[in-house]
């Protein structure tokens, strides 16, 4: 193989997780996504997040069958269009040598905290005793801890995580919070979503990091977790503030045991006055911030009580 195909879309999130299934079909090693211009400011007046620009990547080797290939995906992508309006995948070509750096260029292995390392599946890196690595295919859902929500929530993880600890992943979409909690040393550690294909991609990649005897991975949300009678150490929620808001008066404080922790995320700056005085109302108590440029996770604790 000595060339690369490159084919790139930008699309909303709606059509992300589609368009990614297209391109894996025939992307070699998985697909990219690359996020855009998130615009945080807009979250707290409507139900969910904005319509985000993703740009979605894959390399198609050049050989005897690519021509095959384009035609079985721009058709793919035509069936999309009929649902749902859909750009034209947009070709570059890319030379053997520059296809490593191209595809290194979107993702590569990232450091965070003491000794937390996330790195694409098929990255091979040199790591040393200490470290806690979390391999993911950034291809299959979002959260391979780049962004600065998951990026906090991990730095927060790498503190709290106890040994032997109850762990509760709320909102787990890619499993990577689940995952270095259970690295870290939780004993175990309940993941929920409400996204179906979020709660096959955690299995998944537990799988593949070697702990899904501590994960349990679920559909569902705060009502599953009040329901049953678990209540848990260290809680994870990396959630946007219109949610948390939402969820802290269904009574999010409850799912903490007395004396637990947890940490919130997808909070701008703004917003931080607000999420304090519900959490405070939901019966826990903000301690301390992190800040990664606009961003800030809330960690709060349950009295004893
Ligand atoms: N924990 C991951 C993913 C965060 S993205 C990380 O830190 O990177 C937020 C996730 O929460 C998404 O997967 C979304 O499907 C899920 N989610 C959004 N609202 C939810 C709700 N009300 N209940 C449960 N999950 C929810």
């Amino acid at each position: 193989m000595s060339a690369w195909l490159e084919v790139s879309l930008q699309v909303d999130g709606e059509a992300a997780e589609a368009t990614a299934e297209v391109l894996q079909r025939y992307g070699y090693q998985g697909v990219a996504i690359e996020q855009e211009g998130i615009m945080p400011d807009a979250w707290s007046d409507d139900e969910l997040p904005p319509p985000q620009k993703l740009i979605i990547r894959a390399y198609l080797p050049v050989d005897d069958e690519l021509e095959t290939k384009k035609a079985n995906l721009e058709a793919a992508l035509g069936y999309m269009n009929l649902m749902y309006p859909m750009p034209q995948p947009v070709y570059r070509q890319v030379a053997e040598e520059d296809w490593a750096e191209a595809w290194k260029a979107h993702y590569h292995p990232v450091r965070l905290g003491r000794r937390l390392l996330v790195r694409p599946l098929w990255i091979d890196v040199e790591t040393g005793p200490d470290d806690i690595v979390v391999a993911l295919d950034p291809g299959m859902a979002f959260g391979t801890g780049t962004h600065p929500t998951t990026h906090l929530c991990l730095e927060a993880l790498e503190d709290l995580t106890q040994p032997g600890a109850q762990v509760l992943d709320l909102g787990c979409g890619s499993g990577i919070l689940a995952i270095a909690a259970a690295k870290l040393g939780a004993a175990h550690v309940l993941a929920v979503d409400n996204d179906p294909i979020a709660v096959r991609t955690t299995i998944e990649n537990a799988a593949q990091n070697g702990v899904s005897d501590r994960i349990t991975a679920q559909e569902g949300s705060l009502d599953t977790v009040l329901g049953s009678a678990r209540r848990f150490d260290l809680v994870a929620a990396n959630l946007i503030a219109k949610i948390i808001l939402n969820m802290s008066e269904q009574g999010l404080g409850e799912i903490v045991r007395p004396g637990g922790v947890a940490v919130f995320s997808g909070i701008i700056q703004e917003q931080v006055a607000e999420i304090e005085a519900a959490l405070r109302k939901c019966g826990l108590e903000p301690y301390r911030q992190r800040a990664m440029g606009d961003w800030v996770a809330i960690e709060a604790r349950r009295p004893h009580a």
